[in-house]
């Protein structure tokens, strides 16, 4: 009798740690497909390339290359909480940014208009 519990405690045992296993999957599942997508290489190219040339005429024209610390945190913020926002990866899904970067450059803007 001892023996069939105990077969019976491993058969449960093994149902609940695959009914979770299963439910780790289905959420890992619907996280993936609710990331935003990220504009093609060429397209991130061409958005990294103008960055470069708007950071340096802003600064060639007087203006700081940073912001402070309070004022980028403000920005991120925002970031945050937006749909296109991947939190994996602190990336934007509409410019493709490194966002921890990007909230930090003065001459920069949100592809949506948000900051
Ligand atoms: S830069 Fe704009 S569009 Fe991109 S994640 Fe931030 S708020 Fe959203």
């Amino acid at each position: 009798m001892k023996l069939i519990e105990m077969i019976l405690n491993i058969i449960n045992m093994n149902r609940d740690s695959l009914r979770q296993s299963l439910q780790n999957n289905r959420i890992q599942r619907l996280e993936s497909s609710n990331k935003p997508n990220m504009p093609s290489l060429p397209k991130m190219v061409t958005n990294a390339a103008q960055a470069v040339v708007r950071n340096v005429q802003s600064v060639a024209a007087g203006n700081d290359l940073r912001l402070s610390s309070d004022e980028a945190n403000a920005r991120l913020s925002v970031c945050k909480g937006c749909e296109f926002f991947d939190k994996n990866q602190e990336r934007c899904g509409k410019c493709g940014c490194f966002m921890a970067l990007k909230t930090y450059l003065k001459a920069e803007r949100c592809p949506v208009g948000k900051w």
